[in-house]
């Protein structure tokens, strides 16, 4: 059993609503920092978007410089063919020409392939500039974004530290074997330790509180914790 005196009690309500105080802000910044990073993905996703996308363009850009030799290797090969013609015989010279023949028949459907390539290429060309330039819109909106958060949350960071110092002084003067109840109790209740009593109900659980330990609440003699959430409990009255 912990005595206690009122000027205790009072200084273990201080002390929670400092508590209170920071938690409460720390809350706030935890969301804030969520948002922050929720933007960041934002982000993130497009540019990973933006990637693919080059990767894409990278692979038509193959395609199209393939096809684009395939047409010459085969415009080579007409040539040589039909330099051909004057050195062979009547038997060679009508399967050369057969055969150039045939290479101008492929030249057409070579030429369409790195035509349809080339359209492709400048399609997916035109893509990625757009998306390049959205996506630095996009940079710039959400780095803006980011900055106004940060520049909302200073304020409440700077407020944060004034309450963790308060906490820190205010702990200070409080009887160590008090600190280090309302300590415990604290952690185990996030972070609410000390709690008013009326009407015989807690107001950290609004269970009812047994007769006569309310009666022993109101006489403030020593530390009582609610039977049912554990919690420091005072009494308004006994603190006037
Ligand atoms: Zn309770």
């Amino acid at each position: 059993m912990i005595e206690i005196t009122k000027a205790e009690v009072n200084t273990l309500i201080q002390l929670q609503k400092a508590e209170t105080e920071t938690l409460e802000i720390e809350h706030y910044l935890k969301g804030v920092e969520k948002e922050k990073a929720l933007l960041e993905a934002r982000l993130t996703e497009f540019k990973e978007g933006l990637d693919r996308l080059k990767s894409e363009l990278e692979i038509i850009n193959k395609a199209c410089s393939d096809a684009d030799l395939e047409v010459k290797l085969n415009d080579d090969r007409i040539e040589k063919s039909s330099a051909n013609l004057k050195k062979v015989n009547s038997k060679d010279y009508a399967l050369l020409l057969r055969e150039i023949d045939n290479n101008k028949k492929r030249r057409e459907s070579l030429e369409n392939l790195y035509l349809k390539s080339l359209e492709e290429k400048e399609t997916k060309e035109g893509e990625l500039k757009e998306q390049e330039l959205m996506f630095e819109q996009l940079t710039q909106q959400i780095r803006s974004q980011q900055e106004d958060i940060d520049r909302k949350s200073q304020s409440d960071k700077e407020r944060l530290e004034e309450h963790k110092e308060q906490r820190q002084k205010i702990a200070l003067t409080l009887n160590p074997q008090l600190l280090r109840r309302f300590n415990e109790v604290s952690q185990m209740s996030g972070g609410v330790a000390v709690v008013e009593v009326n009407n015989e109900v807690c107001r950290g659980c609004f269970m009812n509180i047994p007769p006569q330990l309310y009666i022993e609440i109101r006489r403030r003699t020593y530390l009582i914790q609610c039977p049912h959430c554990n919690k420091i409990l005072y009494h308004i009255e006994s603190l006037s």
